[in-house]
């Protein structure tokens, strides 16, 4: 099977099949699969799923699909300029993972006098108002990132504005879509989470950070359950003006339930935490959550579950 695009998406409709037998390609135009995700999350994933796959063919275009009675012939190009590209190969299947585009133009929302950009999303305010007063927007169409929760927080935005309104509440008009994160979740095995900041867009914004990484290997909980392959990491402010009590900036992780805990690292990024704040939260043992106030201790040089860092 040739998953087309190597996403969230791809990747966990392709764990999916692989558990049912088949076996798996990937291509992807950018130079790493799960884009967006850290880079130390993504390896261990890979590192965990590499059995499933045949090729990982990355920074390489899909060109053509082309019905044939043994299968499905596939085109590859590469995505750089004088790079080398696969050769074509047949497969019995494709899953298209990738090209989710918004249908502001298909559903000719102009015609109700509401803009809608060149590539069909439309714009919003805070209050999740159009151009067009009394027509609101939410979900996918008004923008990235394109997830379920992001649309239910903005729909509850919406919701309480008109209301407010129509019953003279002014507080209830007043409501505006002001999250500072939004999660994002691969649920695939293991899973990967994270929110905020990457390392990565820290060093791309020139964001000095302290990084707190505490591996499973040293949770009680991750040993007993047989999969301790996991990380949690998190980022905090190291910038001068934090003066060694930064926020934190972002975290994530990666392994079994991580879906489940990445909730409380946006709390903490949405209520200004900083490590100290984290790691003096009592988590209760074991369990997998209390990775996240271990690697917040990890980062304030205070942990006792894990060796300390050579220096
Ligand atoms: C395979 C896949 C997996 C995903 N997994 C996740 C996940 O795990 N977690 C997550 O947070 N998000 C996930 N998403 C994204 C999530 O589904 C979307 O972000 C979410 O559904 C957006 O909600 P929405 O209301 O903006 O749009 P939609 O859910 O797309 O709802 C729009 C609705 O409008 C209808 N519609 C369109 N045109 C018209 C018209 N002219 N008249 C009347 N009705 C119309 C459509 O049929 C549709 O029912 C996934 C998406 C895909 C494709």
């Amino acid at each position: 099977m040739l998953i087309l695009g190597g996403g969230i998406i791809g990747l966990e409709m392709g764990t999916v099949y692989s558990t049912l037998g088949a076996r798996l390609d990937v291509v992807e135009m950018l130079d790493g699969l799960m884009q967006g995700a850290d880079r130390d999350l993504v390896k261990i994933w890979q590192k965990m799923n590499a059995k499933r796959f045949d090729n990982i063919m990355l920074k390489t275009k899909t060109v053509s699909a082309r019905a044939l009675p043994e299968g499905i012939e596939v085109t590859f190009a590469s995505a750089e300029e004088g790079g080398t590209a696969p050769a074509p190969q047949v497969y019995d299947l494709v899953l298209q993972a990738v090209g989710r585009t918004p249908n502001g133009k298909k559903i000719a929302a102009d015609k109700a006098g509401v803009a809608v950009t060149d590539r069909g999303f439309i714009n919003v305010d805070i209050q999740m108002r159009t151009n067009v007063p009394h027509i609101f927007a939410i979900g996918d169409i008004v923008g990235q990132p394109m997830l379920a929760h992001k649309a239910v927080h903005e729909a509850h935005v919406a919701a309480e504005v008109i209301a407010g309104e129509l019953q003279g509440n002014k507080e209830l008009a007043s409501a505006a879509f002001n999250a500072r994160v939004i999660p994002s979740v691969a649920y695939t095995d293991p899973e990967v989470a994270w929110v905020g900041l990457t390392e990565d867009q820290a060093k791309a914004q020139g964001i000095k950070v302290k990084k707190g990484l505490f591996p499973w290997t040293a949770s009680g909980r991750a040993i007993a359950n047989g999969r301790d392959e996991g990380v949690t990491k998190l980022l905090f402010d190291d910038s001068p003006e934090a003066h060694g009590h930064g926020k934190i900036l972002g975290g994530g992780m990666v392994g079994t339930h991580a879906g489940d805990m990445i909730g409380e690292v946006a709390l903490a990024i949405e209520m200004g935490a900083d490590a100290v704040d984290i790691g003096k939260t009592i988590h209760p043992h074991p369990t997998l959550g209390e990775s996240i106030g271990m690697a917040a201790e990890v980062a304030h040089g205070s942990c006792t579950d894990v060796p300390p860092a050579r220096k």
